[in-house]
């Protein structure tokens, strides 16, 4: 059953995660977010079927063609989340900070299968029209054995374009807010105000 994972997963008296429900549709909307669990790493998501289908990358998204970082699918969760930010109280499941780092549409580029068939293919083609991550993106599933966990193994890969960047570094503090709120983690975590930023509205 959809999102059967995901609620498993919390208890949701005790996180401010919503509960969310499976749509018919969903818009072609990708989300990124920044997550400072127990490591810090940053959450893909791409709606596809009524769902964010998602991948946990601990390196992060790149700009750079040359990398191919490390994508663990994750359970689906809900469109709502794709708003989601805020602090995961101690002790749930995914404790810590989560901020909304990218959020836009999404186009599929390949033109014969839809985003879900790309996805039961392990190669899913898409443009990004982020604020921070633009163009041509793949990902793809690299074997079929699981990780320990269970969890499949995936690459994350820019796509050679005009947008490509090769000096691209994730690090670099100037990338360290949310596109929803115009936070930092930190500004995140200690729950200060909100500044909802004018397109904050249009990307997700
Ligand atoms: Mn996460």
């Amino acid at each position: 059953m959809p999102l059967a994972d995901y609620r498993r997963r919390r208890k949701f008296a005790l996180t401010p995660e919503p509960v969310g429900r499976v749509r018919q549709r969903s818009k072609r909307i990708f989300v990124v977010q920044k997550h400072a669990a127990s490591h810090l790493h940053y959450d893909f998501r791409l709606a596809i079927h009524g769902v964010l289908v998602s991948w946990a990358v601990p390196k992060g998204p790149s700009m750079d063609p040359a990398d191919k970082h490390l994508a663990i699918r994750t359970e689906d969760h809900p469109l709502e989340y794709a708003k989601f930010e805020g602090v995961i109280p101690e002790g749930q499941y995914g404790a810590g900070t989560v901020m909304v780092w990218d959020a836009g549409a999404y186009d599929s580029t390949n033109d014969t299968l839809t985003p879900e068939q790309q996805l039961a293919q392990g190669k899913v083609d898409v443009e990004l029209h982020g604020v921070k991550l633009r163009g041509g993106f793949a990902l793809v599933r690299t074997d079929k054995s699981l990780l320990s966990t269970g969890r499949e193994r995936w690459l994350l890969i820019k796509r050679r374009d005009e947008y490509a960047d090769q000096s691209w570094n994730i690090n670099n503090p100037r990338l360290d807010y949310s596109v929803l709120t115009d936070r930092t983690l930190k500004q995140i975590e200690r729950g200060e105000p909100k500044k909802m930023l004018s397109h904050a509205h249009a990307i997700v």
